[in-house]
């Protein structure tokens, strides 16, 4: 693998942060380096501005709207705007249900949705689990009931992330309940505005809203947003997941976080030395900083295996296993260099802007409500017991 980079190479990663000097808002982007949370129009704007570019759908072919980068370019994108303080780019439009469109929609699908992730003017959220169906997903209940040219839904969908900003929800729901559990399964778009879909908010440890219930009462349907024939549904799920675990490392955040990391241990002098000072902690430091170079170059051997025309195999699993645990251990870090300071919580200091005087330093707020929000990462794409028994089936044969 040669990671030397050619002069196109840096003039590309100069054009990536000139942009984002130029699009990305300073309070965004101070949100990003201080912690506190996104609202849905910094998202919107920033990917907005990113789809104006053409770059929005940066993982996507020239056919359909992407700007055909090779791999080294999406690397280089992603990591730029990571340094630049970005908002990470919500995925569920533009890396989830987008690909599904375009590798198993009709033409009309194609025409009808794509244009609207590509330029982030619709928001979309993922319909996959319900209360009893997360690792176990193929024992989905949500019943779609075909009546002429419309489905009837009726079911639940929990965790569905940012379903309250959402403007269409993709879903998996269960056509046919006499056949085996994976083959009774269709994917459908909805628009959440249809009557009878409700959204109920889920509040996380940490005090934040991002996930939901969301329930679905006689929903009518166009069976002309069905993906794929009915019963397929499962085919449409298992490429769309093999996509997320590809990106859910989250290599560029986690590299951020390890400089941040390092900025807080040399804060808050005492007696002329600080926490980066001490050997231990340094050590531990430096040892995250290692992991996190570790995943870095596994995740290049992927993309480069992808770069020759291969698809992401089972071995992404080890990237989520590894991103996961990585960006957990930083979150553990982070608090223990706070302290103390990290026992009051501060909502004020996360959520909006006050006037309040934080107590401690101003990085200290966010430790703990991100040590417990980061609890996430191993549970969410396929928890990383579920990803272990893929690597021990899959990959190393047992
Ligand atoms: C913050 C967050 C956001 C999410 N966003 C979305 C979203 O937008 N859309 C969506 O559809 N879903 C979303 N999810 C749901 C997520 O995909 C599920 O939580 C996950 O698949 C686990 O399912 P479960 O919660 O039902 O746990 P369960 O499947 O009930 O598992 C419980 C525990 O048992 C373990 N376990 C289960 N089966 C096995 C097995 N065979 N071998 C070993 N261990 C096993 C699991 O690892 C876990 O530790 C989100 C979850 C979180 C936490």
């Amino acid at each position: 693998m040669d990671l030397t980079l050619n002069p196109e190479h840096k003039a590309f990663a100069d054009e990536v942060r000139a942009f984002a000097e130029r699009h990305l808002s300073p309070a965004t982007r101070a949100k990003t380096f201080s912690g506190k949370h996104y609202d849905r129009a910094d998202h919107v704007e920033w990917q907005q501005a990113l789809g104006r570019q053409g770059w929005l759908a940066y993982t996507w072919p020239k056919k359909y709207g992407g700007p055909g980068w090779d791999v080294t370019r999406r690397f280089l994108f992603e990591n730029v705007l990571a340094e630049e303080g970005a908002p990470r780019i919500i995925p569920f439009g533009v890396k989830m249900v987008g690909p599904v469109i375009y590798t198993f929609g009709s033409d009309e699908q194609k025409e009808r949705f794509l244009p609207g992730i590509r330029t982030s003017e619709v928001q979309w959220c993922q319909g996959y689990s319900e209360p009893g169906a997360g690792s176990d997903l193929a024992n989905l209940r949500t019943r779609a009931v075909r009546e002429g040219d419309h489905y009837i839904v009726n079911g639940q969908k929990t965790w569905t992330s940012f379903a309250h900003w959402a403007d269409w929800i993709f879903c998996l729901v269960r056509t046919d309940p006499d056949a085996k559990p994976q083959e009774g399964i269709s994917f459908l778009l909805i628009d959440m505005k249809t009557p009878g879909v409700t959204v109920r908010p889920i509040v996380m440890l940490d005090g934040a809203h991002h996930v939901n219930d969301v329930f679905f009462d006689n929903v009518k349907v166009p069976v002309a947003n069905r993906i794929g024939k009915e019963g397929e549904g499962w085919t449409c799920a298992k490429f769309l997941l093999a996509n997320e675990r590809l990106g859910i490392a989250e290599v560029p955040a986690s590299k951020r976080g390890v400089r941040s990391l390092r900025d807080i241990a040399r804060a808050e002098p005492q007696d002329g030395r600080t926490l980066a000072d001490d050997p231990a902690f340094a050590a531990k430091i430096a040892d995250i900083d290692l992991q996190v170079q570790a995943l870095e170059m596994s995740e290049l051997r992927a993309l480069s295996t992808m770069a020759l025309g291969g698809a992401p195999g089972p071995e992404v699993s080890t990237l989520k296993i590894r991103g996961s645990e990585i960006q957990q251990r930083i979150a553990e870090l982070a608090m223990e260099a706070v302290g103390e300071y990290a026992q009051p919580y501060q909502p004020g200091m996360l959520f909006q802007n006050t006037n309040e005087t934080p107590v401690g330093p101003d990085h200290a707020p966010p430790a703990a409500p991100r040590y417990f929000n980061m609890r996430k990462t191993s549970i969410y794409g396929g928890s990383n017991e579920i990803q272990k028994n893929i690597v021990s089936k899959m990959v190393l044969g047992l």
